[in-house]
């Protein structure tokens, strides 16, 4: 029996997501952005919550926390703290850690620079990667906590991941983020093949996400500051990829 996920819309613009082991009944909800949508996809489903996996701090992903793990009793995985404290956390996680729901198992994977202590969960065996806000489709995090070269690591590291895996991101930002990607690459390819799908889905009401990884090393700017074309369209030819996706990102948060 094969995992089962199932991603909604939390909040603003954010994802609620679960993985169901069905041989077990065994149900995390990766980030808990508020309580009720992730109670409400639990009762559709018939599955009951036994674990929470929390990526960072921020509130937007961790306020339902305390009010599912009352009505629920879920064990709460989260990383090692930084800055900010994460609440009722049972279990800490860092870098090659692994956590078990039911039968399934996620690696850890510390992706720092949105938060100092942001982490990834990779279910190999799923093709699932849940890394919230490092990697957007098209995009990535503020860099609010770490620097440039840390973010840009991390995303090195997600990059480095088969191409057949779906990308599980935190937000519904995938638009936005196709807008600003085309002001530095206008002609790629593959970049313009998914504004076209990306507007598709969004006008047929359903998220662009989860989307996969060998097509967002194609398209995602924030993941191609090696790549000699994207260095020479904001005038650093030759400089080396963390100065490239510098720029990039500041350029995003100007945008
Ligand atoms: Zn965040």
């Amino acid at each position: 029996m094969t995992a089962e996920i199932r991603l909604f819309p939390c909040l603003a613009d954010n994802f609620g997501a679960l993985i169901h082991d069905p041989a077990t009944k065994a149900t995390a909800a990766i980030d808990v952005p508020e309580a009720a949508p992730v109670i409400a996809a639990l009762e559709r489903e018939g599955w009951t919550l036994s674990d929470i996996l929390v990526t960072h701090h921020h509130a937007d992903h961790t306020q339902g926390i305390a009010e599912l793990k009352a009505k629920y009793g879920c064990r709460v995985t989260a990383p090692h703290d930084k800055l900010t404290p994460i609440a009722d956390a049972d279990v800490r996680v860092r870098e090659g850690d692994t956590v078990k729901v039911g039968n399934l198992v996620a690696r850890v994977l510390e992706t720092p620079g949105h938060t100092l202590e942001h982490i990834s969960y990779m279910f190999d065996k799923e093709h699932a990667l849940f890394c919230a806000d490092t990697l957007f489709s098209i995009g990535c995090g503020r860099v609010i906590e770490g620097t440039p070269s840390q973010m840009w690591a991390s995303l090195v590291k997600l990059r480095a991941l088969p191409d057949d895996t779906r990308v599980y991101c935190g937000h519904e930002y995938t638009l936005a983020n196709i807008k600003f990607a085309l002001t530095i690459e206008p002609d790629n390819a593959a970049l313009k093949a998914r504004a076209v799908e990306a507007a598709r889905q969004r006008a047929e009401g359903k998220p662009t996400v989860p989307t996969l990884l060998g097509e967002e090393k194609k398209a995602n700017v924030f993941l191609r500051a090696d790549v000699p074309e994207v260095a020479a369209a904001v005038g650093l030819a030759g400089k080396s990829a963390a100065e490239v996706f510098t720029e990039v990102r500041e350029r995003k948060n100007k945008f």
